[in-house]
């Protein structure tokens, strides 16, 4: 599969990991926006949020998990959490992730 986030699940790109388990990795994004930006990837190639099978679907209360893993490992307690889907969207990889960013001010959503 010709996809960056799942190379990088199987090793063949190198990353910073922060967290894995089981379904999710976080790793440091390559062009960070703020002083801290991390991406949680799913480890399961699925492009978009309403693509998610019931059973992806039950897997997802993770992300909350790991948002409090990674404020009490890093210490922010302000942060933005941004997901793309499609291209419209602003999604680059169209492979599903969360960017957790923070470390500075950010305006509004537009
Ligand atoms: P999207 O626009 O799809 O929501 O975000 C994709 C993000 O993945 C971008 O912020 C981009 O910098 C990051 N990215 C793309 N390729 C790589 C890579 O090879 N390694 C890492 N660490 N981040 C990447
Ligand atoms: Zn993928």
């Amino acid at each position: 599969m010709d996809c960056v986030f799942c190379k990088i699940i199987r090793n063949e790109i190198p990353s910073e990991k922060v967290y894995e388990d089981e379904d999710f990795i976080v790793i440091k994004d390559i062009k960070p926006v703020a002083p801290i930006h991390l991406l949680i990837i799913y480890k399961k190639h699925v492009e978009k949020i309403h693509e998610l099978s019931e059973d992806d679907q039950r897997r997802f209360w993770k992300i909350f998990y790991i948002i409090k893993e990674l404020s009490d490992k890093l210490g922010f307690k302000e942060y933005r959490i941004v997901q793309n889907n499609g291209k419209n969207a602003g999604q680059e990889v169209p492979h599903i992730h969360f960017h957790v960013i923070s470390g500075r001010k950010f305006g509004g959503i537009g």
